[in-house]
Parts: C-alpha cells; structure tokens; sequence
C-alpha cells in the first residue's frame, strides 16, 4: 500500500509534542512492513534540514486567494528516517524558525495544504490513501473532494488522524476565499459555529477518522471544544486507535541520551545512576522518591494545578519527596512554580524550555512521573515512563485511563486519580510515598511495566486494516 501522511510535525524534523513523535513513528513502521509510506511536511528552518541532503523532486505555482506563490518540494536523499519525507518551502512563510506562533499561522499552514494538494495533483500515480494529522492539514480532505481543480483526486481514501482536539484551526469566512474555488452549496462542510473551522471540515469530509485512544473517542462526544454534537453525530465513522512508541528511540538499554544504560534485570541500578545525575544537577536529595512532569506548561495538562499541589503536599504529607519539573507554556503558570521552586528545601527544581536530551534522563531516573492532565488524547510520557520503569501518576482520562492500571488491582501498575483537583492530586502523591517505602513492590511493579508492549505493531496493523477496509 501506498500511504501519504501530511502533517505539521515529524520527529526528528520538527517536533512539539506527540504529534512529531507519532508522524515520526507510525510511517517508519508502515515501512518496514512493506508499505511504501511518505511523510510530507512543511520546511522549516530546522537543524535537520541544514545536517541532511535533499533533491528538489518538483516545483509549483499556485494561489492562496490573490496572492500567487512558489512551492518547492524537496526529498531527504538518505532515508535518514527510515521512510521518504518530503519538505514543503514556500519563501517567507513556511521557512521559520518555530513550528507554530505566528500571527499568520493561518496563511502558512492553508498555504502548506494547497500546495501539497497541487503537488499531489502532478502526480502520474495515485496513493492508495492520504493520512492527513490534526487541523493543520484537515482541509485537505475537502479540497480534494469539493474544489474544482482537484476532482480528478476525489477518489482518494483519506483519513484524519486527531492528536488533539482542542485546536482546530477557526478562520473566519471573510478569508474563505484562501480556499481553492468550490462548488458555494457546499460551504456548510467547512463551517462549525460562524466560522470556518477546518478540524470540523476534516471530520465531515475524511472517509475515516481516528482519534488517538478510545476513551478519548468517548470524551470528544462530551467534551470536544464546541464540537461534541459533530462526535456524536459522525461517532459511526469515527475509530480509537491507541499511539504506539518508538521502541527504537525509547529503550533505557540502548538510549543514546543515556550515560547509564539498563534494562529489565539491572533496572533499579540503572535507574539510580540516573536519578543521581538528575539529583546532583538539580540539587535534589537522592534518598527521597522523585517525581517528575514533563511537558506543555498549559492547563490542559493540569499544570496550573502543580504549584498548589506540591505546596499541599509538603504541608500535608511533609517533605518527603522531590519534584522536579520540565516544560513551557503560560507565563502564568511558569511563573507560580518558578515562586514556589525558591521555597524548595533541596526538594523542588523546575527547568523552563524545551530540552530532549534532559527528558530521556528523567524518564530514566525519576521514579514517578506525574499527568494530572484534564485532557489527554493519548499521552506518550505515561508510555514512556513505564518503558523506563518509571511508575505513572495520572488521571483516569483519555489515552492514561486506556493504558495504566492502578496498582491496587489485579496486575496492576501505575497510580490512577478520577479527577483534575488538587485534593485528588495530592492523595495520589500520598499514595506514592507510601509505595516508595516498599522497595520490593517498587521493583516488582517496574518490572511489570517494564514488560509491557506498547510498541507500534499492533497501532500500524489497525492503522493498515482500516486503510484496507476504504
Ligand atoms: P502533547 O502532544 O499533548 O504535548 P504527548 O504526551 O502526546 O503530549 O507528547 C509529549 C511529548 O513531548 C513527549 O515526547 C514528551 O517527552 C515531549 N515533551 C513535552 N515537553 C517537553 C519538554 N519541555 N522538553 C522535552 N520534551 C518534552
């Protein structure tokens, strides 16, 4: 089968969160099961783009409303990935140094689809499916099936993968002209709530959609940013299939972003030499257990809740464990726990920014990482961790409900709260501590984890079931 993903992000390429890690992921594995899979994806001004070759394989003239642009289309000449990517330039509006933040987000990523669908056009072949991520490429669907100049593609599979439903790239109907000409009968499939709303327009017009766990599938009927009634109306086409891991990337015996290596027998050694490091760097007491949070600073994630939580708990519980946080986002946020971090006692730290290498050796040597996220329509840090023996404190929502047992029943393994609170927060971390205390559960319980198979195997054969069945 021939498969074309068009997304925003692709590991090691550009990445901000797990949508690179999947688009990273998933095609890799489609690959070297014998699928021909390509990634494309616009250029941005990347290391990666300056560290590998690349063949220019096609150039192109096309609009966005009045304004006619330049796109060229350029081919990583190694296989450095493992699978063909293709890069998307288009001169000033794609080539920047950040992903997304832009005043002109709109433009550059209706652009980026536009020329993807205009590049596709030129092909002498058709792909047997074209797997488009999130609202950065959902208006693609609809282009091909409604503009007039791309009907000869409108019988094209397409599916839309949703990462998070949270964004959905709203635009408002007096730039509908950016879109190629469509039949007008036909604009209530780009429009949710006055405005164009191109995450919407996906789920209408992609022959399939899947959401990134089943219990996420089941919230976004309930809980979906203004769009719950589209869920419950499209459920019939909708499917939940869970992300995997890149167990390539992501194993504590071979992690090239480790200096101490283990594995399921040498876990509790490895993960020591690591968390001294972490202790040593951050001014930690090794002797209490560490909890970490990785990840997006916003209230999705719960990490507005984080400040309280741990002020809470070292006045309830008392300061018998470490936090040590890693993340960005809103300033407010950032701000409270950079407030609360000059109380810490040698029990505190918080590393604002974005940093990989430092990720891997916290997933590796912190012996709880903590997801109080109100949303979470997958989740990777929980899978991640569990790789690396390192016990899950989460939320019982979306992907963490699909995939960590609480320990307190039959196999279980993880630390599961119901709700989004800082009461609920603070009993787990209580719950934590406790389990700290008893080394042996500890080690029984990471190698539980440690055996579990989250790898994308089983991911890419729903993924290639569901293209078959289209
Ligand atoms: P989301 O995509 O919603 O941000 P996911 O759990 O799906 O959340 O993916 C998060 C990914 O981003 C993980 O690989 C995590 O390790 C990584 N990540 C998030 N924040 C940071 C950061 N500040 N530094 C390094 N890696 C990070």
């Amino acid at each position: 089968m021939e498969i074309l993903h068009v997304s925003a992000e692709c590991y090691p390429v550009a990445k901000a969160g797990g949508l690179g890690d999947v688009v990273g992921a998933l095609p890799k594995y489609q690959t070297a099961a014998g699928h021909i899979a390509k990634v494309v994806m616009p250029m941005y001004k990347t290391k990666f783009l300056y560290n590998n070759q690349f063949d220019v394989v096609h150039k192109g003239y096309t609009n966005l409303g009045n304004w006619w642009f330049i796109y060229t289309v350029i081919k990583e000449r190694n296989n450095a990935l493992g699978f063909d990517l293709y890069l998307v330039d288009i001169n000033g509006l794609l080539d920047r140094d950040k992903i997304y933040g832009y005043d002109d987000d709109s433009e550059r990523f209706i652009s980026f689809q536009i020329a993807v669908v205009d590049w596709l056009a030129s092909w002498k072949h058709h792909p047997d499916v074209v797997h488009v991520h999130d609202h950065q490429a959902a208006l693609i669907p609809f282009m091909m099936k409604h503009c007039y100049r791309y009907q000869h593609l409108r019988d094209i599979p397409t599916v839309l993968t949703i990462h998070n439903a949270e964004y959905q790239g709203w635009l408002s109907w007096d730039k509908s002209y950016y879109i190629p000409a469509w039949d007008t009968w036909k604009s209530g499939l780009l429009e949710w709530n006055k405005s164009i709303n191109a995450l919407a327009c996906g789920v209408r017009c992609a022959w399939k959609v899947t959401t990134v766990s089943w219990s996420y599938l089941e919230e976004l009927r309930w809980a979906a940013n203004g769009l719950e009634a589209l869920f419950e109306y499209e459920k019939g086409k909708c499917y939940g299939i869970l992300n995997g891991i890149d167990t390539k990337v992501w194993d504590p015996a071979t992690d090239t972003y480790l200096e101490n290596h283990y594995d399921i027998k040498s876990n509790a050694a490895g993960k020591t030499k690591n968390k001294e490091i972490l202790c040593k760097r951050f001014g930690l007491d090794i002797e209490k257990p560490l909890i970490a949070f990785i990840g997006r600073l916003v209230g999705e994630k719960g990490a507005d809740l984080l400040a309280q939580a741990i002020g809470d708990s070292f006045y309830y519980i008392g300061r018998k464990m470490n936090f040590l946080i890693l993340g960005s986002g809103a300033s407010y946020i950032q701000d409270g726990l950079e407030r609360v971090s000059i109380l810490s006692d040698g029990d505190f730290s918080i590393f604002i920014g974005y940093d990989e290498a430092l990720s891997h050796v916290i997933y590796a040597g912190a012996d709880f990482i903590l997801m109080p996220s109100r949303v979470e329509p997958c989740g990777l840090n929980q899978m991640y961790a569990m790789r690396y023996g390192t016990v899950p404190i989460v939320r019982a929502t979306g992907g963490l409900r699909d995939t960590v047992k609480d320990f307190g029943d039959p196999d279980g393994y993880g630390i599961r709260f119901s709700n989004a609170i800082v009461g609920d927060i603070t009993h787990a971390l209580w719950r934590a501590v406790q389990l700290y205390q008893e080394p042996l559960l500890m080690e029984e319980l990471r190698r539980r984890m440690m055996r579990l198979d989250f790898s994308w195997e089983t991911s890419m054969q729903q993924y290639l079931d569901l293209y078959a069945s289209l």
